[in-house]
């Protein structure tokens, strides 16, 4: 053990680089994109330190060119699973047992190497497997991943730090184990950082892991792995595993070591697991850790007095960056009566300047949906708008899978405020809007805090600062990030923590200690310098 109280460098926010025509970023990440794009890969599974073909694989493909393969991933049988558990289990007490800025080091260099050698590849195969423009690759797979990274190791030793007070006589302390058995991270498609921080953060508070991706995002992953082997995550502390989601879950839950679960998709898959983990609990050594950050139907409400380009953004920007893909998009909005008119031009003349396609022409605005299930989910809504005498399309309504999984942005006006997808999480590029009469402020935040089971962002926009206090009050549980004047979009890690309650998650903030905190298991340790040899005390004298 080394000596001294180590201090980690002071944890900054990455700087968006701009992609600009001509700029070096640019060229870099062009290049990288068409590389990978013309060459196939054959993705394995990372099992201690093996890498396993199981011969059982499927196809990646891009979502705006679906028939053009990019490569092969290996799917996991059970006993994969199995072994993926034990290496993490045997990996366990070297890793536990590792000094905390041994892995400190280790993930500060995966955020360096996120940062300079590898920002063009991450961005490249967020760019490819998610369908992302540069500018959403950039601002995820870059900036929020170098973020997680940088703050979590900050928000470790701050963790750390925190101790109980002591006496001359007796020395309290509190160690910060890390769970006694491993942590499962399950993974959603939409943000590499996602992917990469819910293995990362629990191993970087000693824990193993069994991590299964999305398998919609593996592509990216393979490049997450890379980082994680180059900055010296030992081997075994994060295993991966490809395959069905049912088979792997259910393996890793009949483990009896199995200590928590680092959980981001949607809100019935996260019921479902959380069910079987209760039906479990008498088989666990541990009441395992369930974070989960799940679904939204997250919102914007315009005041009267607000200002209408504002909000228009807000929503433009708001509900179609990445097709809408964002845990956080707004897809329902609640604008009164007088401010309607210009709001609705302003959206209609945003969306038809909005250009269509592939991420490799840095002109396209929107890019394709993640995959066919989403796309015709979506297009079946949109046909529905198209029938049903309580909506009306205003803008987009069109789609073509021919090629990629493409949705235009689509603005839905509905008369009826519980109209379907003003209630239901579609996640694509769907925005509906209810327009509410100037004087029901206070009705329609009812409305909007009452319509939708989740709660995960939303956004509020006046300039009267009445208003603003009303809607804080008053939405105060509809939302776990919650925006005055700004789309409810974009949190930063370090800035706005970010994570939402009722049927959106356990709430635990990504990007805060108030997650680390998940993955630890505090020991309280009191040390008497002057031990007592008698037992008697003072009252029972004579
Ligand atoms: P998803 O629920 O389809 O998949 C998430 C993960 O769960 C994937 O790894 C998938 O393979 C796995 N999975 C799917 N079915 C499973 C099952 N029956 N048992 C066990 N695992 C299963 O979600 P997605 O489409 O990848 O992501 C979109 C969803 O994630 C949206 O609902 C979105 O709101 C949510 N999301 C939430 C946040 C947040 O912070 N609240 C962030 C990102 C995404």
């Amino acid at each position: 053990m080394l000596k001294g109280f180590f201090h980690v460098p002071k944890a900054v926010n990455e700087p968006v680089k701009g992609y600009a025509p001509n700029s070096p970023e640019r060229a870099a990440v062009q290049a990288a994109y068409t590389k990978m794009w013309n060459t196939k890969i054959d993705v394995p599974l990372y099992i201690g330190s093996e890498e396993i073909r199981t011969g059982n694989t499927r196809n990646m493909s891009a979502p705006h060119d679906h028939k053009h393969i990019v490569g092969t991933y290996h799917l996991a049988e059970k006993a994969h699973v199995e072994k993926a558990i034990a290496n993490a289990l045997e990996a366990r007490t070297a890793w536990a047992n590792m000094a905390w800025e041994q892995r400190a080091a280790i993930f500060l260099k995966a955020a360096e190497l996120v940062a300079g050698p590898y920002r063009a590849r991450i961005n490249a195969a967020t760019m490819i497997a998610q369908s992302k423009n540069i500018h959403q690759a950039e601002i995820d797979a870059s900036c929020e991943l170098i973020d997680f990274l940088r703050f979590n190791v900050e928000f470790m030793t701050q963790i750390y730090a925190d101790q109980p007070t002591s006496t001359s006589d007796v020395w309290n302390r509190l160690e910060y184990r890390p769970l006694e058995g491993f942590v499962y991270a399950i993974t959603p498609f939409n943000f590499t950082a996602i992917a990469a921080n819910l293995p990362a953060s629990a191993a970087m508070m000693g824990n193993v892991v069994v991590w299964k991706p999305s398998d919609s995002q593996i592509f990216s992953t393979q490049i997450i792995v890379e980082i994680f082997k180059e900055a010296g995550v030992p081997d075994g502390v994060i295993n991966v595993v490809y395959g069905d989601p049912l088979m792997v879950t259910d393996t890793v839950l009949a483990s009896r070591d199995f200590a928590g679960m680092h959980f981001t998709g949607s809100t019935h898959v996260f019921k479902d697991i959380w069910a079987k983990i209760g039906t479990n609990i008498h088989h666990y050594k541990t009441y395992p850790r369930i974070v989960g950050e799940t679904g939204g139907k997250d919102f914007i409400v315009a005041h009267p007095s607000a200002n209408s380009k504002q909000v228009s953004t807000g929503i433009v920007r708001g509900a179609f960056e990445f097709q809408g893909q964002k845990c956080s998009a707004a897809s329902r909005a609640y604008i009164p009566q007088s401010l309607w008119p210009s709001v609705k031009e302003e959206i209609i003349t945003d969306v038809k300047s909005m250009k269509m396609g592939s991420p490799e022409d840095f002109g396209n605005f929107i890019t394709a949906v993640i995959h066919e299930g989403s796309f015709d989910k979506l297009a079946s809504y949109i046909d529905q708008a198209k029938k049903d005498a309580d909506a009306e399309i205003i803008v987009g309504g069109n789609y073509d899978k021919s090629v990629g999984y493409f949705i235009e942005p689509t603005v839905i006006v509905t008369t009826n405020p519980h109209y379907a997808t003003m209630e239901t999480e579609l996640f694509g590029p769907v925005m509906t809007i209810f327009v509410y009469e100037d004087a029901k402020w206070e009705e329609t935040l009812e409305l909007v805090d009452t319509t939708s089971e989740y709660a995960l962002t939303g956004a509020i926009f006046s300039e009267d600062r009445y208003a603003i206090e009303v809607a804080t009050v008053k939405l105060q549980n509809a939302a776990g990030n919650f925006y005055i004047n700004d789309k409810p979009t974009g949190a930063v890690v370090g800035q706005q923590p970010f994570g939402g309650a009722r049927a959106s998650g356990t709430n635990d903030k990504a990007g805060s200690p108030l997650n680390l905190l998940r993955w630890v298991s505090p020991r309280t340790i009191k040390e008497t310098f002057v031990t007592p040899v008698d037992y008697r005390y003072p009252f029972l004298g004579e």
